[in-house]
C-alpha cells in the first residue's frame, strides 16, 4: 500500500533519514519513535508528498487527497475561525453547504470544541488548536492519516478520549495510519507495529510487532501504563 525501498533524505550536506526502508498496509496503524531531531517529521512530509525524497523509491497507493495530516504545531489558519479552519477540506471536496455544516459540528463536538467554533487560533490554548487539527484531519474520513505528536501538547483525560476516538474510527473504517509519539503506551494501544530510529542519520534501528489477538485491550486501556 505504501512502501519505502532505502528512502534517504538530506537538507543541503545533512543526512536526515538514511536508507529507511518499511511496508505499510492498508489498516494498519503504524507507530514512529525515536529521538527529537532523529527525522521524524521530516519522514511524515516525505509520506505525505510535502517534501521530495534524495535517493531510494517510495510507493504510494493510497488514493490521491485521501490522506490527512495532523501536523505538530497544528497548522490552523489564524484568519479563520475554528469551524471555518475545520471545513476548508470538506470545501476543497466541494460538500454542501449543509453536509458540511454536520460533518464540522459533528467533529468540534467529539473533540469537544463546540463551545469555541466562533473562536479563532489566537484564542485558543495550544491543546485546543492541536484538538481543531485532528477534527480538520478526521473530518474528510480520510483513507491514511498522518499524525505527528497529535496529544502531546493535551492534558491526561482529553489524550485518553482522543486515543479512544482515534481507534474507534480506525477499527470502523480500516484508517490507514502514521502515528510520530514519545508515548509507547499509546503506541502499542494504537499500532499494529512500531518502528523505532535512531539519531544522525535516522535510520530503522528497531522493529516491534504488537499482536493484538493476543492482546487484552480493554485490559491494557485499563492499566497503569495509560495513567501515567
Ligand atoms: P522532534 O521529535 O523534535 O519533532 P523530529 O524527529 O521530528 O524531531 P525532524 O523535524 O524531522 O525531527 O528534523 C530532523 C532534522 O532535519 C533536524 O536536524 C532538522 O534541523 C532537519 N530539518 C528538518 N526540516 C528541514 C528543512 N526543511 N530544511 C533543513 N533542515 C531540516
Ligand atoms: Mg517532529
Amino acid at each position: 500500500f505504501i512502501k519505502l525501498d532505502n528512502v534517504s533524505k538530506m537538507f543541503q550536506n545533512l543526512t536526515v533519514l538514511k536508507k529507511v526502508s518499511m511496508e505499510i498496509h492498508k489498516g494498519e496503524f503504524i507507530g514512529i519513535l525515536g529521538p527529537s531531531g532523529c527525522g521524524k517529521s521530516t519522514l511524515l512530509t516525505l509520506l505525505s508528498g510535502l517534501e521530495k525524497i534524495s535517493s531510494g523509491v517510495l510507493h504510494n497507493n493510497s488514493t490521491k487527497g485521501k490522506s490527512a495530516f495532523v501536523f505538530q504545531d497544528s497548522c490552523l489558519m489564524p484568519w479563520k475561525t475554528l469551524e471555518q479552519n475545520i471545513a476548508i477540506p470538506l470545501e476543497i471536496l466541494n460538500l454542501s453547504r449543509q453536509e458540511i455544516e454536520e460533518k464540522v459540528n459533528k467533529y468540534l463536538k467529539i473533540l469537544d470544541l463546540y463551545k469555541f467554533r466562533k473562536n479563532y487560533p489566537r484564542e485558543l490554548s495550544g491543546g485546543m488548536k492541536m484538538r481543531a487539527s485532528i477534527a480538520r484531519a478526521l473530518v474528510t474520513d480520510p483513507e491514511v492519516i498522518l499524525m505527528d505528536e497529535p496529544f502531546a501538547s493535551l492534558d491526561q483525560i482529553l489524550r485518553e478520549r482522543l486515543v479512544d476516538e482515534i481507534y474507534e474510527i480506525y477499527l470502523r473504517k480500516n484508517l490507514t495510519g502514521i502515528f510520530v509519539t514519545h508515548n509507547i503506551a499509546e503506541a502499542v494501544f494504537l499500532c499494529n507495529r512500531i518502528y523505532i530510529f535512531s539519531f544522525h542519520p535516522g535510520q530503522i534501528i528497531g522493529q516491534i510487532q504488537i499482536n493484538k489477538s493476543n492482546m487484552d485491550m480493554k485490559k491494557y486501556r485499563n492499566s497503569d501504563v495509560f495513567h501515567q
